[in-house]
């Protein structure tokens, strides 16, 4: 079957209308007319949030989502915009790619095979999906000379536990038989590609290397640490913690991911370049699953699951992973404004909301039927 494309019909979310001309669809264009995003994966929990960010900056947005991992509920707040418009379709799929590329300004490929549980599960499909999607959109994005950013992962570094990493630190990787090392490459091809691209066919193409991003409508389904333990605590069950619970790691708002997306987007000077893009207060999973128990006020213990538990024989975890972004700040005057606690309250916030289990006291506390105590932010 064809990409289905639903055209977008009314504005009913207050977004910025302009009239501005279009974008003229090449390197360097300064975005001040309206410009025309495709992004790849839009569905999915940071697209979903770029989008509306685009949106709300007067731009037009249009998605192509194969709806495998993305969800069109994802999309509730811009679907009506007139300035939207979404295409059920896989990247893998060489017409939907080139007809969706053909008819937008720039390029934002986020579709990708996320999460250690899925490429672990699915490593096939990950790679393919992975690589084979990005060879479509560059090239696609090649055709019609559109900029491209892809979405890169701090995978990559693999098991380089030094910190702060930056763009050109090591990768440290195990056996190409191990899943994981096998995704991690799969997305250093990604950025190979994209260098490639820009360096022998002077396609405009920016590298984002985003690190532990989190906050609402980030599924548990595939592993995430944080959403799959706010909503245990929420549900007084035991918080799964992986390991000894001494790795660490460095979350960071998706809200302050997109907007370091759009700077780098803004910025002629990022393109042919790679950045990192994450949060640096860095935290051990066993101290994140105390945090997230006394910040619910959940009544929840902590279990230890040892990895081949979790995962699978011969699983490898990073003990450490922590970002450099030096450089992103430098270029573009971009940091994470939100902090842990902040993360926190927005997942939380969203957990209650869905479990449906709370009732609002006049003080803005939360009393529940999970016997939580916790007080929620008014704008919760
Ligand atoms: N993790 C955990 N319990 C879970 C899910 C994940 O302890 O239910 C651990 C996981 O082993 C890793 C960390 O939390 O050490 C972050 O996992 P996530 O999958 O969120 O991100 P990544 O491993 O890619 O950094």
């Amino acid at each position: 079957m064809g990409p289905q494309t639903v055209p977008a019909t009314s504005n009913g979310y207050g977004l910025r209308h302009h009239d501005r001309p279009t974008a003229t669809p090449m390197s360097g264009c300064n975005l001040g007319p309206v410009t025309r995003y495709l992004i790849t994966g839009g569905a999915g929990f940071i697209g979903s949030h770029l989008a509306e960010a685009l949106l709300v900056q007067g731009d037009e947005v249009s998605v192509l989502d194969s709806l495998s991992t993305g969800r069109f509920s994802n999309l509730a707040g811009v679907h009506d915009s007139p300035r939207f418009s979404f295409t059920q379709g896989s990247v893998l799929d060489e017409l939907a790619v080139d007809q969706a590329v053909r008819g937008c300004d720039v390029v934002v490929h986020l579709a990708a095979a996320v999460g250690v549980k899925l490429i672990v599960e699915q490593p096939l499909y990950s790679l393919t999906t992975n690589i084979k999607g990005a060879i479509t959109v560059l090239e696609a994005a090649h055709r019609y000379r559109r900029k491209v950013m892809v979405a890169s992962s701090s995978e990559i570094y693999g098991k380089n536990n030094s910190g702060p990493l930056n763009e050109q630190s090591d990768r440290v990787l195990g056996s190409p038989t191990v899943a994981r090392w096998a995704y991690s490459t799969s997305k250093a091809v990604d950025e190979i590609l994209a260098y490639a691209y820009y360096h022998e066919r002077d396609l405009p193409t920016i590298v984002v290397r985003l690190f532990n991003t989190v906050g609402p409508r980030q599924s548990p389904a595939y592993g995430m640490v944080i959403p799959r333990l706010v909503r245990q605590a929420v549900a007084s069950e035991p918080l799964t913690v992986y390991g000894d619970g001494s790795q660490t790691r460095c979350f960071c708002h998706v809200a302050d991911v997109v907007d370091g997306l759009i700077r780098l987007l803004h910025e002629p000077r990022a393109e042919g370049d790679v950045f990192n893009i994450g949060g640096t207060e860095e935290i051990s999973i066993q101290q994140l699953a105390e945090l997230i128990i006394v910040t619910t006020g959940s009544s929840s213990s902590i279990v230890h699951l040892p990895y081949e538990v979790a995962y699978e024989v011969g699983f490898e975890d990073m003990a450490r992973r922590v970002p450099d972004v030096t450089k992103v700040g430098k270029l573009t005057g971009w940091r994470s404004e939100r902090n842990l606690a902040d993360i926190l309250d927005d997942v939380i916030a969203e957990v209650l909301r869905d479990s449906g289990s709370q009732s609002w006291t006049d003080d803005g506390s939360v009393a529940s039927s999970t016997s939580l105590s916790r007080t929620v932010p008014d704008d919760a």
